[in-house]
């Protein structure tokens, strides 16, 4: 059977190795470079214990406040775009708590065999930069923590395995020397990993084309219809697709019936280079400014914003800079506004109106397949 994968981004590649594994023959189509969309300047975490629908009570109000003003994790850009409208539209209607919860049972199924896939990927060879020391989500104000330890514990209840442990002020401090007195509290999730995420979206690439798989960048993706995958280079017959194009899946979806629309979640990371400094020895989530931060053999990247509908890469420098100020307080000598930054980078989240990943059989075409929709893997 042949394959091509529309995408080379983390999901494409993910696929593209689990479909080699089963006997098929593989073309993978990427218009840029592998690894160079969102999957590129991410945080890299690969936490069952923190992944979770984005919709939820009081988002909607939340993103508004921040719409207009340059401060805010989470903004939701005004457009009069019917098709965002209609997204949004979604959205709010899911910003409730049973659905919320619908959403959060999904993810603790499909977190469920995440870290057995990563070290099945290293014992077959496949070669990526990971770090296995957990996460620790910490907070300034107790309030914030409540938050989330209410989330941790709808995931145990709903039979979230990987234990969670609360941590106060002063054994965070002992855990991470380099945060602040402010710090009230946390929570560990040991189960938690990371990974500098280029190097396993460019790990599977090359696996793949060790196992022969065709990998194509520079290939753009114009439609696809039942076998035929119409590209800039000409048409490709093939017996089956799957569209892994992140956000801009959507534009290769359209009359393939499928309802769930998407929006871009637009976030922003900076990375610092390690200058012998005292770093993070595990993942950090700054609760207060929803922020991530990960150390990486040659960096530490912070990351965080959620932009809703914004649709190009550019940087807004004013919510990246309030993004950074706002982590300061977390920090007893290290101040990220002011430390000398070695890149910044822009990245669209793929974003469905429930917050769940679109993964399945097309409903209009049973020749094309979804993988998508990944707000958070
Ligand atoms: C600031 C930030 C931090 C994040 N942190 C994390 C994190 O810590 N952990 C986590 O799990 N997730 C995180 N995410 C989300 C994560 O980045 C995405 O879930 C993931 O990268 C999606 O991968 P993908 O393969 O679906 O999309 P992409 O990586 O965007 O790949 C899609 C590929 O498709 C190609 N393409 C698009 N259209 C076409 C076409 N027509 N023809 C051919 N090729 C095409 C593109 O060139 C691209 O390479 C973060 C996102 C952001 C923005």
């Amino acid at each position: 059977m042949k394959v091509a994968i529309v995408g080379g981004g983390v999901v494409g590649m993910a696929c593209a190795y689990e479909l080699v594994r089963a006997g098929a023959e593989v073309v993978v189509l990427d218009r840029g470079r592998i690894g160079h969309g969102a999957s590129l300047g991410n945080t890299g975490w690969v936490c069952p214990s923190f992944t979770y629908p984005l919709p939820g009570p009081g988002i909607v109000a939340e993103g508004l406040r921040a719409a207009f003003s340059s401060d805010g994790a989470l903004a939701i850009r005004p457009s009069l775009d019917p098709g965002y409208l209609r997204w949004l539209w979604a959205f709010r209607r899911n910003c409730n708590s049973s659905t919320w919860l619908r959403g959060l049972a999904a993810f603790v199924e499909l977190g469920r065999p995440t870290t057995d896939l990563l070290d099945g990927y290293r014992a077959a060879g496949v070669e990526f930069e990971l770090h296995s020391a957990g996460l620790l989500l910490v907070a300034l104000d107790p309030k914030k923590l409540g938050a989330y330890t209410g989330i941790f514990r709808d995931l145990v209840t709903l039979g979230f395995e990987g234990g969670l442990e609360e941590v106060s002020g002063d054994r965070a401090r002992e855990l991470e020397p380099m945060l602040s007195a402010g710090t009230s509290g946390g929570v560990l999730a040991q189960i938690d990993r990371w990974v500098e995420p280029l190097s396993l979206a460019q790990g599977l690439a090359a696996w793949v084309a060790g196992h022969g798989v065709e990998v194509r960048e520079g290939v753009e993706v114009r439609a696809i219809r039942g076998g035929l995958v119409e590209t800039n280079g000409g048409p490709l017959e093939v017996d089956a697709t799957v569209i892994a194009a992140g956000f801009h899946s959507q534009e290769l979806m359209r009359g393939l019936g499928v309802r769930v629309r998407m929006a871009p979640a637009r976030g922003y990371s900076v990375t610092y280079a390690q200058n012998g400094a005292a770093t993070p020895s595990r993942a950090l989530y700054l609760a207060d400014a929803r922020v991530g931060v990960s150390t990486f053999d040659e960096g530490v990247r912070v990351a965080g914003v959620f932009e809703l509908g914004a649709h190009n890469l550019a940087v807004e420098e004013r919510r990246l800079d309030a993004m950074l100020r706002t982590i300061d307080p977390f920090f007893a000598g290290w101040r990220a506004s002011v430390a000398p930054r070695e890149s910044t980078w822009a990245g669209l989240r793929p974003l469905t109106s429930d917050g769940l990943p679109l993964i399945g059989r097309a409903p209009r075409d049973p020749k094309v397949f979804i993988a998508t929709g990944h707000g958070m893997l």
